[in-house]
């Protein structure tokens, strides 16, 4: 049964202001005026208004009878109660800074890291000059319209709105000079336990001085395809780029190494549990546990092992000069589609595309 509906405002990694990382959600039993989380918010009214231009009917919601509510960008937006955010580089955050002020609705909370949230104050809030200070830490004080909301990397979920709970791991996104951090969400319906995970920018882990998104595939794997088949994860950029100007992002190469290293972790998971119960000291279970302590899994172990997932990318720099004759995304995700079939690892791959509507 799905639970979550996502739209997706904004699925760019930039330059292009008009579509950066900026997703919209609710519960699917839910009404987009019972609330909305938003996560990642680096597009913004502007280019939901431009979408809606194009899909009027993007949010619409039967009412009764023949009625339907419809809404518009600003309504929308007014209903956010929420914005979770991986980190605090522009395009995350752009688009939540240029709505404080604009928008009305119910005070707002920012979740994030204290780390990013503080960024975010005395960077841009705080100062004033930047733009006008419209967030607080204080949890009463409607005279800001958001509330500096704090998540810890902890193992136990928060509520961040009804029926919404996540819990937050820590990512590397490069050195810029020193390490920069980024965050994946697991973000779970509470009432029947399904949850998807959504990556913020990450670097591959095989560049990276200290690996954190084998934490993230060891949280996922026990949970796949069952209670978790949807993943929104980065590809910044087509094949070919060199590992030196990845800036803290992935390509496809990297990419699938990543989603292989989850499919390792699936593997191992299943041995766990199907070795646990009856006769322990049977031949084949004995063949499970030395495979399952062992850390190299066969590249045939993984066949099929990612079977039932859907991998949606995201972040796809923008082809500003016109390099390719298709759209970015169209070429990224089909590099991305091709390298994890000639694995046979199974995920289904597709592009988060700007104005679609996601059912999780
Ligand atoms: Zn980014
Ligand atoms: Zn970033």
């Amino acid at each position: 049964m799905p639970t979550f509906d996502l739209v997706v405002v904004g699925s760019g990694g930039g330059p292009s202001e008009l579509n950066i990382s900026a997703y919209l959600l609710k519960a699917r039993d839910s009404c987009w005026s019972d609330g909305v989380v938003g996560i990642e918010a680096g597009s913004g009214l502007g280019a939901l208004k431009q979408i809606l231009e194009r899909k009027p009917d993007l949010f619409n919601e039967g009412v009764g009878e023949k009625q339907v509510r419809s809404y518009t960008a600003p309504q929308i937006y007014s209903n956010v109660r929420a914005f979770l955010v991986s980190h605090a580089h522009l395009d995350h955050v752009m688009g939540l800074i240029l709505l404080a002020g604009t928008v009305g609705g119910p005070r707002k909370s920012i979740r994030s890291t204290r780390q990013v949230l503080e960024d975010l104050e005395e960077s841009i809030f705080r100062p004033s000059r930047i733009w006008p200070n419209l967030a607080s830490w204080n949890k009463d004080d409607a005279d800001h319209m958001y509330l500096y909301d704090p998540l810890d990397f902890k193992p136990e979920y928060t509520r961040i709105h009804k029926d919404i709970s996540v819990r937050m791991m820590a990512l590397n996104h490069g050195s810029d000079p020193t390490p920069y951090q980024s965050s994946a969400f697991f973000i779970r319906h509470d009432p029947t336990e399904q949850e998807f995970l959504f990556f913020g920018d990450v670097e591959p882990d095989s560049l990276a001085k200290k690996p954190l998104t084998i934490d993230v595939w060891r949280v996922a794997a026990p949970k796949i395809p069952h209670r978790l088949n949807t993943i929104f994860i980065e590809c910044s950029y087509p094949s070919g780029r060199s590992n030196d100007c990845l800036y803290g992002h992935l390509t496809p190469d990297h990419l699938v190494q990543e989603l292989e290293n989850l499919a390792r972790e699936i593997v191992k998971a299943k041995s766990r549990t199907s070795s646990a119960p009856s006769n322990p000291s049977s031949p084949a279970r004995k063949r499970q546990r030395l495979k399952s302590r062992s850390n190299s899994t066969n590249t045939d172990d993984l066949k099929g092992a990612l079977k039932g997932v859907r991998v949606y990318v995201m972040h796809f720099k923008e082809d500003m000069e016109n390099a390719y004759k298709e759209p970015i995304h169209v070429v990224i995700t089909r590099q991305v589609k091709e390298l994890v079939e000639k694995k046979c690892l199974g995920a289904e791959i597709l592009a988060a595309e700007q104005g679609a509507h996601i059912v999780i």
